[in-house]
């Protein structure tokens, strides 16, 4: 290649795009302009295709105004971080009429103004997280990226998707289990502790009609009690406590009495791990009223 760090795109017709990079980078309605390998990752160029632009305020076609570069984080790619550089295109409203002098191209599906993360890259790593079993550090060392930069930028997302209750709708199987999430200091973290280490997990775990039990992890609050439990059904109101007719929990009395409160109309039900973990301690089981399956 004559020029290692230019998109082919140079050495062919300034008016062409390469499809060949177009297709690599796989963002719909840009174009590759440039590529370049450094230390730190691959560094992607893109722009829109030229075309006659109205203004937003007054629909007079403007005039180009030069380029505005917009640094984005996107999705790594041959195991490396990847930059995509955005050049934005400026106009210039030229109706003396008009109160806008000048605006920059906008496209909320690459990315918002002012992010710095491209729209796609903000998904993938949510997914990652939901569904890949990944951790922020791993997503920080793939973006080539701070773990805070990695949090800040996925927080606002994973906050609207937990306020989102559509999740809960539907659930007729509900299982319950405490999670540890750290073993170190539980003291509070004004006092070099990572405080509460206890937390109880809600897990959809209804068949769908394909046969496929969900297994869908559906909340997490802290501490392993029965308060811990029972608050978190009474949230959830009584259309979705009624559905639930089957409810599993690991033999923890704080559950069990959760779900007699509660769920009164379920049937409790001891999950499979469990009741193999107490068959192999003592095999017994000495929770009232549990079904073992
Ligand atoms: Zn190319
Ligand atoms: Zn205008």
């Amino acid at each position: 290649m004559d020029h290692p760090t230019l998109c082919c795109r140079a050495q062919g017709r300034a008016s062409d795009y390469c499809t060949n990079c177009d297709l690599l980078v796989g963002l719909a309605s840009y174009h590759v302009v440039g590529v370049e390998r450094g230390p730190d990752g691959l560094v992607v160029r893109v722009e829109s295709p030229w075309g006659p632009v109205g203004c937003p305020d007054c629909g007079v076609r403007a005039s180009s105004r030069g380029r505005r570069e917009h640094r984005l984080v996107d999705i790594p790619a041959f195991g490396v971080p990847v930059r995509l550089v955005w050049v934005k295109r400026t106009w210039a409203c030229r109706e003396a009429a008009c109160p806008r002098r000048s605006f920059t191209e906008v496209d909320d599906t690459l990315a918002p103004p002012r992010s710095t993360w491209t729209t796609r890259a903000r998904s993938w790593a949510v997914g990652q997280l939901r569904r890949e079993h990944a951790t922020v550090h791993g997503l920080a060392r793939q973006l080539g990226l701070g773990w805070d930069t990695v949090w800040s930028g996925i927080e606002p997302i994973l906050t609207v998707a937990a306020a989102d209750e559509t999740r809960f709708a539907g659930v007729a199987s509900l299982g319950v289990d405490e999670h540890v999430w750290h073993h170190v200091s539980t003291k509070a973290p004004e006092d070099g502790g990572r405080g509460l280490n206890e937390l109880t997990g809600m897990v959809d775990l209804t068949t769908d009609e394909n046969g496929q039990v969900r297994a869908r992890l559906l909340d997490l609050v802290p501490g392993r009690s029965k308060k811990a439990y029972a608050d978190w059904l009474t949230q959830r109101g009584e259309d979705f406590t009624a559905g639930v007719k089957v409810a599993t929990l690991d033999p923890f009395h704080g559950y069990k009495a959760a779900i007699d409160d509660e769920l009164a109309d379920a049937t409790a039900v001891l999950d499979v791990f469990h009741v193999v973990a107490l068959g192999t301690n003592c095999g017994l089981f000495t929770i009232e009223g549990v079904v073992v399956v």
